[in-house]
């Protein structure tokens, strides 16, 4: 076995080797790099109100004094301010909660506190720190699923710092409120930490949550103050009001110290031209995976430890075994050293994977964002991130798993071709500048409203006096449509859950379970996928790869949600095609701006996946096109669509045979800077684009939410549709490419196969709705 490299990294000499594959054809791949520097922490003296006794326990284990940031949080809290704290991964935001709550469990013996976290491994983390502090009578304890039946009733008689997750007090606590009366009388503060998981529907879901536990306290006369920890984000303050309903004071100013990276932005070289003509020229770039494993591959044999994010699960498979090849290549054996890693992988396999990199058996990891929660990996010199991971707190999350203690790191960022790594590869201050995403939820959901509706009644009726905390109107809108419908029943004390049973509610969707992915000639489970991505990835003839091993797709049942595949190496890569069809239902808020209309409303998408295409894996050429027979997918959500008149583009120099090709291309690049302003994937929203639409009768582009009832993502761009189509149209500007290509207005999951695309038209839509609307 290679020994692992036990002196500094530096990054300047691992950039340069780096960079030196790619040094002979003349063009730079780095557009930026950002020398992010060491910071100087800023310790402030304890607060007067910390308890003595509690300050001498925390010096005792090596905290002599908190951070600046710390201790404003904490002192917010300890005031009766619900407030939240935003900053940097590993900043110590945990002692920030930890000070009100520990002070006032230590100085008010019958008090408690409850501790939610979206992870276990996370709760057991908070668990291990606290209970090390040794304190006397607060007796800290999880309350999750792996708790035994015997053990949950000492749980709830004796601990007075319980450390749970929204499931558990959707499925357990909340509904056996009764034989919670007394924890919840004492509560007094409820932390809920990395508060900027709860986004979309299931962020939604949550906020519900928190709503009925501060139902429940008040019922029992509990009224705990909120104290929150979220990563960086745009607007903390205000996504957290909205997660517990009550107004939030953010602290956001990072008093931590920091060690320096270097962070390189990485814009994969234009491949040679395709066509031989001229005429009709398609510059590509390098595919962003084969640009990442290559710099895996030169990253392992500079003997660093390496770990590569890659947002897709396919991506991570492909980066390993190309890896893998290459690295046998150079030195027989040393590609046994790299694996893939991602969430759908079954428990053994992941821990077997976490237990080889921790020993050094592997030296490097190509992953999915699985990692980003609850595994404390150490020892990594390097990190490479394969297409931007969506958020700038994702980012900085997997950029903060480079670094030795104290020791100097190296993060690049592989732009891959998508409007948005483009827009911000050439733009890096809105990468290392202010955070302008944010975390986005939408409690008034009406899929997620009522059934969290139906679970509160189930709790206790629901009365007029309770209407303000699930949503005023939204909410005595939702009851009259449930008692209509016969799920709930009115009396006039309130209204009423009067069915056998709870009712079944899924924080984590919106209905269905995930697809289970079986070895036909086994039987072996190999993963599940969820169902919303089901009829696109698993459909039949689908290439679906596990473990660097290539199956394909024999069947999907839909009914059974069973995938068979088998082994089998295909030389291409397959990718699914769906057709769509929208109509307008209601309009919640317009904006009249002459020729424009700005509107935000409810639609109504049909959605099929009709057929998919099949690319040769080296070069991407399409081989064929094949039909599927997948049912349609009815879908009413929230959308944002903006209308020009025809008269106001052909102004603007566009011809009406260019308005479809034009829109076309706004659209698409309008849905790929989204995730710039809200977090959410491309792959959670949906368009439509069209010279004349029935509805709107006119030059239209809608863009949706994927989620049934809408997230919030659609309602983030209505809000913010000047930045967001300044940015829009700031990066198809900012391609070099002529006539459009996947990194500024092409998608990859168009319907039409990108046709038309009218790239110069786009920019002049985006001018005339950017004009009109300042
Ligand atoms: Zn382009
Ligand atoms: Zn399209």
């Amino acid at each position: 076995m290679q020994a692992v490299t036990s002196t500094a990294l530096d990054p300047a000499e691992l950039l340069h080797r780096l960079r030196a594959r790619t040094a002979q054809s003349g063009e730079s791949p780095i557009t930026h790099i950002e020398q992010v520097p060491a910071r100087e922490g800023r310790p402030v003296d304890w607060p007067s109100w910390v308890s003595p006794a509690l300050i001498d326990t925390l010096a005792a284990h090596g905290v002599e004094r908190p951070w600046s940031h710390q201790a404003a949080a904490a002192t917010l809290a300890n005031s009766g301010t619900h407030a939240v704290l935003a900053t940097g991964t590993a900043s110590g935001k945990s002692l920030g909660y930890q000070l009100p709550v520990l002070t006032r469990l230590l100085t008010d013996e019958r008090a408690t506190a409850l501790y939610i976290s979206p992870a276990k491994a996370l709760a057991a983390d908070q668990l291990r720190a606290v209970t090390r502090l040794g304190l006397d009578g607060i007796r800290p304890a999880t309350y999750d699923g792996d708790t035994a039946r015997e053990e949950r009733d000492w749980v709830r008689q004796n601990s007075r710092l319980i450390l749970t997750n929204p499931d558990m007090l959707h499925h357990s606590l909340l509904p056996g409120h009764q034989r919670w009366a007394q924890f919840l009388r004492r509560l007094s503060y409820v932390v809920i930490d990395e508060c900027h998981a709860y986004r979309g529907v299931f962020g939604s879901h949550v906020a519900h949550v928190v709503r009925r536990l501060r139902r429940a306290a008040a019922r029992y006369g509990g009224s705990p103050t909120f104290v929150l920890a979220s990563a960086t984000s745009g607007d903390p303050g205000l996504t957290a009001s909205r997660l517990v309903g009550l107004p939030v004071s953010p602290v956001t100013e990072d008093g931590s110290p920091r060690g320096a990276v270097t962070f390189a932005l990485w814009e994969p070289p234009l491949l040679p031209d395709i066509s031989d003509d001229g005429s009709d020229m398609i510059q590509v770039r390098r595919s962003a995976l084969s640009e990442t494993a290559d710099l895996l591959t030169d990253s392992v044999l500079a003997g660093t430890r390496t770990l590569a994010f890659i947002r897709s699960r396919r991506g991570a498979e492909v980066v390993a075994s190309i890896a893998r090849r290459s690295l046998n290549d150079a030195v027989p054996g040393l590609g046994s050293r790299v694996a893939a890693y991602r969430a759908g992988y079954l428990r053994d396999d992941r821990r077997a994977i976490e237990r080889s990199l921790l020993s050094g058996e592997l030296l490097a990891l190509a992953s999915t964002n699985a990692l980003e929660l609850g595994v404390d990996l150490v020892g990594l010199d390097a990190v490479l991130i394969c297409g931007y991971p969506g958020t700038r707190a994702s980012l900085w999350q997997q950029a903060g798993r480079a670094g030795r203690a104290g020791g100097e790191a190296l993060a690049v960022l592989i732009a891959r071709d998508d409007p948005l790594d483009t827009y911000l590869v050439h733009h890096p201050s809105a990468l290392f500048g202010r955070p302008v995403e944010a975390t986005v939820l939408d409690p008034s959901n009406p899929y997620v409203l009522g059934p969290q509706l139906c679970c509160a009644a189930s709790e206790a009726p629901i009365t007029l006096a309770d209407l303000p905390l699930f949503g005023g109107d939204a909410a005595q809108a939702a009851l009259d449509g449930l008692t209509a419908s016969g799920a709930l029943r009115k009396r006039p004390s309130g209204w009423y859950w009067t069915h056998r049973g709870r009712p079944e509610v899924d924080l984590r969707g919106t209905g269905g379970g995930p697809v289970q992915v079986v070895e036909a000639p086994t039987g072996r489970l190999l993963g599940t996928v969820d169902p919303e991505s089901s009829h696109s990835m698993l459909h039949t003839g689908a290439v679906y790869l596990h473990q660097g091993v290539t199956y394909v797709v024999d069947d999907l049942d839909l009914e059974d949600a069973i995938a068979l595949v088998h082994p089998e190496e295909p030389e291409w890569t397959t990718q699914a095609r769906d057709v769509i069809d929208l109509s307008v239902v209601s309009v919640r808020s317009y904006v009249d701006a002459g020729p424009v209309g700005l509107f935000l409303g409810e639609v109504d998408v049909t959605s099929q996946v009709v057929s998919y295409q099949r690319r040769r894996i080296a070069t991407g050429e399409v081989i064929d096109t094949r039909p599927l027979d997948l049912p349609i997918r009815e879908l009413r959500t929230v959308a944002v669509w903006f209308t020009v008149s025809p008269r106001a583009l052909e102004a603007a120099g566009i011809s009406p045979a260019d308005f479809p090709g034009a829109l076309h291309a706004a659209e698409h690049a309008g849905i790929g800077l989204l995730p710039l302003i809200a977090t959410c994937d491309r792959w959670d929203i949906g368009g439509l684009s069209t010279a004349n639409h029935i509805d709107t009768e006119a030059p239209t582009v809608f863009v949706y939410d994927g989620h049934p009832g809408g997230a919030g993502f659609a309602e983030r761009a209505y809000e913010s549709a000047s930045e967001w189509l300044r940015a829009t149209r700031s990066a198809i500007v900012s391609c070099v490419c002529e006539s459009g290509c996947p990194s500024c207005v092409q998608s990859p999951k168009c319907g039409n196969g990108n046709n038309p695309l009218h790239k110069p038209g786009a920019v002049q839509v985006l001018d005339v709705v950017l004009q009109a609307l300042a």
